[in-house]
């Protein structure tokens, strides 16, 4: 892509009401615009790098099995009266009428939905388990939608559903979601703490969060740092591994500031091991057994010939909210860091460009073909601009590698640079080399 070509507007100002980094690098680069309060609109460069993430969260999904599909964004209040739900929620839900004066809602979460679906389509034991999943906007009126798309009121979420007919197997399918969840945040180049959690309004008796650490999380952390020395691969996908995987991982201290008890913590890890820091929820998991299948009468025949309640889990990441956490838990001073798994571009080519030298900027056209035909996504700035404008605005995008056509690459040696880090020369095959590895 040619920088000059694409709809990155980048503004100098620092918006009064960011109060974050993310939220303020995210206006600041033109990713995100708002339309309303806890409303964005994601323009080109926000939307490619959620698109990405949002590809690594299907792929481990469909790692351990679970089916993508599309349930709509618009839900009829009858499921959610059934379920009991419909008052309970609250304020939260934004409620619908629509012409023939039918109340609908716009969807929070979809355990009744998805669970209506089931209930008129499994009837027996032997079409289980299932895990179904879907990533799609949800709407939660917020009280107080804030720190921009980490508390949104539309935000895109990734939700799954697993179905099973007993405790002992709904468990099984938990610790699957559990091992896809750690998979898809190493993926994303962050360290999730696996946190026991309450269940809330969504009811059951097991559930986790996921926490990554950055200082500006809304809640309070104090972990044990060894938890990140665990070695996912060392677990293998069966059943028995994996529960020892959630048993390992779930070991450790790990508590928000509800739980936290001081000699409890210097008792259970050494000092130098403690992590005491702030921490983002990026995903959130369920376990609750036939609190929505038995109400909304979701039955299927055992092997015994009984009618039971099929056992349920849920489990969700915040796919739009990872943007800004990815951004707080990365960022040094005004500069996104982007891991290579989701950056806007693989790399960008900055030739120092004038009026009456051209030379530069064919250089870098033909770096730019050599890298297309290699399928990496190369990015050319080709805009007329003095150099340290160039550069701070691309330490301000976080591309992670930049090959800079100046006075310093000469002949087939160019200079080379990660972002924030060393500058060094390279030949164009030790560059291809280094971005596809
Ligand atoms: P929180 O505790 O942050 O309010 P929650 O427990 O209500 O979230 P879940 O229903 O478990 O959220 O939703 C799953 C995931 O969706 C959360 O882990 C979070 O990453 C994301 N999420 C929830 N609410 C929002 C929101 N208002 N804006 C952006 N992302 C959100
Ligand atoms: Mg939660």
């Amino acid at each position: 892509m040619f920088l000059s070509k694409l709809f990155i507007p980048i503004t100098k100002d620092l918006p009064s009401e960011a109060k974050i980094k993310s939220h303020q690098l995210m206006l600041r680069t033109g990713m995100i615009r708002q339309s309303s309060a806890g409303i964005y609109s994601w323009l080109p460069l926000g939307f490619k790098i959620m698109k990405k993430i949002e590809q690594i969260v299907r792929e481990e999904q469909n790692n351990i099995g679970a089916q993508e599909m599309l349930m709509p964004t618009i839900q009829s209040a009858d499921i959610w009266k059934e379920s009991g739900r419909y008052d309970d929620y609250g304020e939260e839900m934004l409620r619908i009428k629509d012409r023939q004066g039918r109340e609908m809602l716009y969807g929070p979460t979809n355990e009744e939905l998805i669970t209506e679906i089931f209930r008129s389509s499994v009837k027996s034991y032997k079409s289980l388990p299932q895990m179904l999943y879907h990533i799609q906007w949800k709407f939660r009126d917020e009280v107080r939608p804030r720190f921009g798309v980490m508390r949104c009121r539309e935000f895109f979420m990734k939700d799954a559903y697993s179905f099973d007919i007993d405790e002992a197997s709904a468990k099984k399918s938990y610790n699957k979601m559990f091992f896809a969840y750690l998979k898809t945040f190493k993926r994303l180049g962050l360290e999730a703490i696996p946190m026991a959690a309450d269940t809330g309004p969504i009811g059951g008796d097991l559930s986790h969060e996921f926490v990554i650490l950055a200082e500006t999380g809304e809640s309070k952390i104090y972990a044990d740092k060894k938890i990140f020395k665990i070695e996912l691969d060392k677990f293998k996908f069966n059943d028995d591994s994996l529960a020892n995987m959630r048993k390992e991982l779930t070991s450790f201290y790990a508590v928000t500031d509800e739980k936290f008890n001081k000699s409890e913590f210097d008792k259970a890890v050494n000092k130098s091991d403690q992590i005491i820091t702030k921490g983002i929820e990026v995903g959130h998991i369920f376990y609750f057994g036939d609190k929505y299948s038995k109400p909304l009468n979701c039955l299927v025949d055992s092997q015994e010939g009984k009618k039971n309640s099929v056992k349920m889990g849920s489990y969700g990441i915040g796919v739009s909210r990872l943007v800004g956490a990815i951004i707080e838990a990365k960022y040094n001073k005004d500069i996104m860091k982007w891991p290579k798994s989701v950056s806007p571009f693989d790399v960008v080519i900055i030739p120092s460009i004038s009026k009456n030298n051209t030379e530069n900027l064919t250089k870098a056209n033909k770096i730019y073909q050599e890298l297309k035909k290699q399928n990496i996504d190369v990015l050319l700035d080709d805009v007329d601009e003095n150099m340290s404008a160039k550069f701070k605005k691309h330490d301000l995008i976080g591309v992670p590698y930049q090959i800079i056509i100046g006075s310093k690459s000469k002949g087939d040696q160019f200079e080379f640079k990660e972002v924030n880090g060393e500058t060094q020369t390279l030949s164009l095959k030790e560059i291809k080399e280094k971005i596809k590895n």
